[in-house]
């Protein structure tokens, strides 16, 4: 079922995710649902708290994307990403490093905004999936970049808290409007 997606002003994006103890039906149907959610919206990323539930769960497919590559790391050896797409991360520990690079971002909760958001290059993820299963590995490009911003989600913080000041500043009006509107 494809859920709603709240947009910017909605108190939920500023919820921190409570940490999945146990994986119940209503956990699987909502991963299943921001998987759909995802697709239909052509994202790369949503945050259980971008379809207004505070859990930490995001999910994440960047098969869409050709021309920003990623590279991934599984036990130190190089994998093919597309091979493990889409993910399905439960609480996700993030440890960011590599040098710090710019790259354009979106999120699907403040439509039709975009901007250069600088963020280390690359990402050590360490989670679990729907069964429970370790998700770990390392990796760069597109991929590295949309975890950092899903991760930040479940913390409650959002990509115009990683814009510089003359970014943010030059989108205030339009960010004033949109929070309005959905507060
Ligand atoms: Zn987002």
């Amino acid at each position: 079922m494809i859920r709603d997606i709240v947009l910017y002003g909605h108190p939920a994006l500023r919820a921190k995710g409570i940490r999945i103890a146990r994986v119940d039906d209503s956990v699987r149907q909502l991963a299943v649902d921001m998987l759909e959610t995802m697709e239909d919206a052509a994202g790369v990323g949503l945050a259980a708290q971008q379809v207004g539930v505070p859990l930490q769960l995001t999910v994440v497919d960047i098969s869409c994307v050709e021309d920003r590559p990623s590279r991934m790391w599984v036990d130190g050896r190089e994998v093919d990403p597309l091979g493990h797409m889409p993910l399905i991360l439960l609480n996700p520990q993030l440890e960011p490093g590599g040098e710090k690079e710019s790259g354009q971002e979106g999120c699907l909760s403040f439509p039709e905004i975009t901007a250069e958001i600088v963020r280390p290059s690359r990402a050590k993820v360490d989670a679990v999936d729907l069964e429970g299963h370790p998700v770990v590995f390392e990796c760069d490009g597109l991929l590295a970049r949309a975890l950092q911003h899903e991760v930040d989600h479940l913390h409650g913080v959002l990509f115009i808290d990683r814009m510089n000041s003359a970014t943010r500043a030059g989108l205030t009006g339009r960010l004033k409007r949109l929070k309005r509107d959905n507060s």
